[in-house]
């Protein structure tokens, strides 16, 4: 058995240590020393966590209670505590300074105990998890009872560590790569098993027991599990359309959504849902898990996927609202009506029980779309494998268009990669760099936008001449409404027509996001905007504040300096 008193002590030589070695080589001592069932409870504990990230577990305390069960440990009020934490700026030192005065001042309830005993490691993490249970009524004083017993124990050594947990604070700066090395060193496993059986587990504490009790073979074997979610593969941003396909013989494009991650871990009826951050949010998308149980036709899956909230023209709303989704907690049936989700499947990791990470993208996708029955709240996202860099562009143009944010340009060859940001996946979205420039014309629209301005002609000024010198036209980056508003502004301000071709009175400016300045003789600038997309109508900005051809010149070349 391990005491606290000897965990803090060793948190207080790991933080007065600076070289990255030396920290490694002390945690790996430390997770060394302590008993099997102590390690997983350390190895959170030197992270600054309770339990695991992914859990739904939380101890709930915040300040206030924290500072509630120091004053009645102390014997002082919660106002002096509030003093203190001025005084200080430490919530450590705090705790220490209060408790301290009290053993002068007063006697202590630990005082009254026959023996003194000494609080163990498990003992500090089995009240955090009383903590963590109690909810409802009376649970504020029940945390706080318990948290004053867990001060009225401790030496003075002991009670800043406690009170830094409690709140999830304690940084001693060890990460999580610190940690992956302290168990590789620890237990003789190489760094990256260690690595990997915590991409897939997502649990540091684990993989420590794992590597003790098993060594680097029984790391290998940990797998993934249903209702522990894994870490998400990433994407890394690629410069340029081109690059990307120069890298893969042939690459599958699919939308980059605009919306939010969602891992979904199908386990017969029973749905859990984890968010980007590996959260439980379960109970704020019952939409969503009624979904899967009724759409996903597996026993058993986990899938990957990005949940989009559509408005009324089918373009995807304000990230804000799908926050609101993911983190309402009450009355969440009321805002599912209100804001209600579309779940875009792009990946499976997990079938009937059969692991498919190792699998490529393809044979993934495959299984997919054999699993999942496409509905309108529902479906596999659609995909094209090409490596033709006009079709490429013109599904780029297409995701913008519909609102998304770019493309995702994937290996089809590839393995699902928990964790990692690697040339597999890249994305591809706009620069955003803008620029400020003069609407001096405009296009009726096609389709169901003959009676609106679907196209806007955009120009620069020429400092030299005076003159305004076209440089593209934008056509993306607004809704119906905002199309509906800007043609009833510019109505005002037709100077002619000719067929759907109208000259405006050039006074309005748009900021114009893009990807990238082009060479072009189509326009008199002499240079083009490839992909641009209204980012804002600016009111505030005159014709005297538009860019100059001069700037844009110095853009492309730094552009072209930069690729
Ligand atoms: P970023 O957040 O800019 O790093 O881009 C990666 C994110 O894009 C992912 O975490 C997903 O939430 C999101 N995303 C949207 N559509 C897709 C897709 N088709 N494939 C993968 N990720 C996607």
């Amino acid at each position: 058995m391990t005491s606290f008193r000897e965990f803090a002590q060793a948190c207080k030589v790991i933080e007065e240590t600076s070289g990255s070695l030396d920290m490694t080589a002390l945690v790996a001592d430390l997770f060394d020393s302590v008993t099997p069932d102590e390690l997983p409870v350390v190895t959170h504990f030197v992270m600054g966590e309770i339990f695991p990230a992914w859990s739904y577990e939380e101890v709930g305390v915040g300040a206030g209670i924290l500072f509630s069960a120091l004053a009645k440990a102390a014997g002082i009020s919660v106002k002096d505590i509030e003093e203190l934490v001025r005084d200080t700026g430490d919530i450590g030192k705090t705790a220490v300074l209060a408790l301290n005065k009290k053993s002068k001042g007063q006697a202590t309830f630990s005082s009254f105990l026959e023996e003194k005993h000494e609080l163990s490691i498990l003992e500090v993490f089995e009240r955090f998890r009383d903590i963590s249970k109690v909810s409802g009524k009376g649970s504020q004083a029940s945390k706080i009872k318990n948290l004053q017993y867990l001060f009225n124990s401790a030496s003075s050594e002991e009670v800043g560590y406690i009170s830094l947990l409690a709140i999830e604070e304690l940084r001693i700066g060890v990460g999580e790569g610190l940690v992956r090395d302290a168990i590789a060193k620890a237990f003789d496993v190489p760094s990256e098993d260690v690595e990997r059986g915590f991409m897939l587990t997502n649990d540091m504490g684990l993989v420590a027991t794992t590597a003790k009790e098993g060594g680097a073979d029984a790391v290998r074997g940990l797998g993934l599990k249903l209702n522990r979610p894994i870490k998400l593969m990433l994407a890394q941003i690629t410069p340029s359309v081109e690059s990307a396909l120069s890298d893969m013989e042939e690459a599958a494009i699919e939308w980059k959504f605009d919306g939010a991650r969602v891992q979904i871990h199908k386990d017969g009826d029973n749905v859990i849902l984890y968010s980007r951050r590996l959260e439980d949010i379960t109970h704020s998308l019952p939409d969503i898990v009624e979904s899967v149980r009724k759409f996903v036709h597996a026993d058993t899956a986990i899938l990957d996927g990005e949940a989009v909230a559509i408005d009324g023209n089918g373009r995807p709303r304000a990230f804000q609202d799908i926050l609101k989704r993911f983190r309402r907690k009450h009355d969440v049936s009321s805002t599912a009506k209100e804001i209600p989700l579309t779940l875009n499947l792009f990946d499976i990791m997990y079938l009937n029980g059969e692991n498919l990470i190792e699998e490529s993208l393809v044979k993934r996708r495959e299984l997919l779309l054999s699993c999942v029955e496409n509905d309108t709240t529902i479906h596999v996202d659609a995909q094209v494998v090409t490596n033709d860099l006009e079709e490429v562009d013109r599904i780029y143009t297409e995701a913008l268009k519909g609102g998304h944010e770019g493309i995702m340009i994937k290996n089809p060859n590839s393995p699902y990669s928990p964790g990692k940001r690697g040339k597999n996946w890249l994305k591809k979205k706009p620069v955003m760099e803008t620029l400020d420039l003069l609407v001096i014309g405009a296009e009726w629209g096609y389709g169901r936008r003959t009676s609106l301005m679907g196209s806007y002609a955009l120009a620069c000024h020429d400092n030299q001449t005076g003159r305004f010198l076209p440089v593209g036209k934008v056509a993306t980056g607004f809704s119906d409404e905002q199309l509906t508003e800007l043609t009833e502004m510019f109505s005002e301000l037709i100077v002619m027509e000719s067929g759907k071709e109208i000259e405006l009175k050039p006074e309005v400016v748009f900021e114009v996001a893009f990807e990238e300045i082009q060479k072009s003789s189509n326009y008199e600038s002499g240079y083009a905007l490839r992909f641009p997309r209204l980012v804002n109508i600016r009111d505030d900005k005159s014709v005297e504040d538009v860019e100059t051809i001069e700037r844009i010149g110095e853009m492309y070349r730094l552009q072209r300096e930069r690729s």
